[in-house]
């Protein structure tokens, strides 16, 4: 996984070369296609599913017709305020600006023009966002969404290239990259030449010594993210002398099944649930944010915790395919009353939180309805999702250097690109994943096809 310096000579160019097919690397090719570029993706599966095809594909967007239909009055500024108030102002905030302002009209254009059936989700708040934003389709999970993209991509005349395994960039004396070498399933290898390279093969959560190295507290935790991200996109950015930025920030998730390993919503903890350790004590201010909350379960006895809500929120969670996934497995516990739901999940007592006011940890609890039976539990633990930090880009997905100046003709969007959480879990706002996935994604696709055969 290197960047190699001798001269070479391909017998097929790309004008427009895209390394990774998740949502950045389909929707950059979707992009680029639009603009009447020759678009080739290399994707290292046999069936691209990435990280993308593991979330709930919810993506924010601030100022839809979506929100408007609801009566919800959203802008992006307002969308940027937030971003940055969960990233504690350490975001940059040109990205910032470019993906607020610019998630509207891109899941409108994925919309209308890929025929991407966009809903938003109006039942339930996200920590940090002041409006109900995030926009999904019917399943509310991400292999709908990576299904999507790729037939769109197939309408659109890309050309998708799976089993090829990006091992080496060949870059000139000016860091223009020139072509990539792939590895196939087979053992051969071929040279692809390009005018323009997109990275968009994620981050380097599937690579334990770079987790270890960027985010010792879930070094050894569960990755739940895709396997094959494996940071490559870092390592070649920084052989190339691109500047990384807030390698230590991630998404992390402290509501996974456990040992199911199937994600939990946590709408179910923001309708009003709450999580208790072994002992059956609460232990923190759930409301903060899920991300987190991978380091506050982890930190518990054994790793885990116990999620309890009550029926009316489990109605809200089953919009979400991997919540019915996980009732089905019969991994959450229901029960009459609070004396059978501590026998059925065999906690010692459960501690319940106030019913008003703000409790111990900082939570407030005066709007929250109160739990009634029939109450739920699950039992869950924390887990790494995908990293945040990453090569750095401006507005328009350019590759920067440690100065400023771009890279001749390199681009990166998604998990490849330092995204808008600052370095820790905490600053991860829900859907700032997708969200520099498919706008940065986009911006790299158009920026790309127009300025192809530039060097
Ligand atoms: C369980 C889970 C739930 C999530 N839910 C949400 C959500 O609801 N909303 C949200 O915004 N974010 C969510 N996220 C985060 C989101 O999934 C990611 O931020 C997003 O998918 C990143 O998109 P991407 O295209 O950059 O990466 P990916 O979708 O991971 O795609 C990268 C692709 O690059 C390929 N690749 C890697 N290296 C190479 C190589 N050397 N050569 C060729 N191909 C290569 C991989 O095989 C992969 O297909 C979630 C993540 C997880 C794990």
């Amino acid at each position: 996984m290197s960047v190699l310096r001798e001269a070479v000579a391909p017998e097929f160019t790309a004008p427009v070369l895209i390394v990774g097919g998740g949502a950045a690397g389909l929707v950059a090719a979707l992009a680029a296609a639009e603009f009447g570029a020759e678009v080739v993706v290399l994707e290292r599966d046999a069936l691209p599913r990435g990280s993308t095809a593991l979330s709930a594909g919810l993506i924010p967007a601030a100022g839809t017709r979506w929100q408007a239909a609801c009566g919800i009055v959203d802008d992006p500024e307002t969308f940027a305020a937030d971003v940055q108030k969960k990233a504690g102002g350490a975001a940059d905030p040109r990205s910032v600006a470019a993906v607020t302002k610019g998630a509207a009209g891109t899941i409108e254009w994925l919309a209308d023009r890929h025929g991407l059936a966009f809903s938003l989700v109006d039942d339930f708040d996200y920590p940090g966002h002041r409006r109900r934003r995030m926009h999904g389709l019917p399943t509310r999970a991400g292999a709908e969404l990576m299904d999507a993209l790729l037939e769109a991509a197939q309408r659109a005349g890309v050309t998708l290239v799976t089993g090829a395994t990006v091992t080496h960039l060949h870059a000139d004396a000016s860091d223009a990259v020139r072509a990539a070498t792939i590895a196939r399933p087979d053992g051969s290898t071929e040279l692809v030449g390009c005018d323009v390279l997109i990275l968009a093969c994620s981050g380097y959560g599937g690579n334990p010594a770079l987790v270890a190295r960027h985010i010792p507290e879930l070094a050894g935790a569960v990755y739940f993210g895709h396997a094959g991200n494996r940071g490559d996109a870092l390592r070649w950015g920084e052989a190339l002398g691109a500047a990384t930025r807030h390698l230590s920030g991630h998404q992390g998730h402290g509501s996974v099944a456990h040992p199911a390993g199937i994600l939990v919503t946590w709408a179910v903890i923001m309708e009003g649930g709450f999580q208790v350790n072994q002992t059956g004590r609460r232990f923190w201010n759930e409301a903060s944010g899920y991300s987190e909350a991978a380091a506050a379960v982890l930190a518990q006895p054994s790793g885990v915790a116990w999620n309890i809500f009550d029926s009316r929120i489990a109605k809200v969670a089953r919009q979400f395919e991997d919540f019915r996934q996980a009732e089905a497995h019969g991994t959450i516990v229901a029960a009459e009353s609070w004396e059978e739901l501590t026998e059925r999940t065999g906690l010692p007592a459960i501690e319940r939180p106030p019913t008003t006011g703000t409790d111990a940890f900082g939570r407030d609890w005066s709007l929250t309805h109160r739990l009634v039976p029939p109450f739920h539990a699950v039992r869950v633990t924390g887990a790494l999702f995908h990293t945040q930090g990453g090569l750095v880009v401006d507005e328009a997905a350019r590759v920067l250097r440690p100065d400023g100046r771009p890279l001749p003709n390199l681009l990166a969007a998604g998990g490849a690109a330092c995204g808008v959480s600052g370095p820790s879990a905490s600053g991860y706002l829900s859907g700032n994943g997708l969200l520099t996935a498919v706008v940065l994604g986009r911006l790299a696709g158009q920026v790309a096809a127009s300025e192809h055969g530039m060097v």
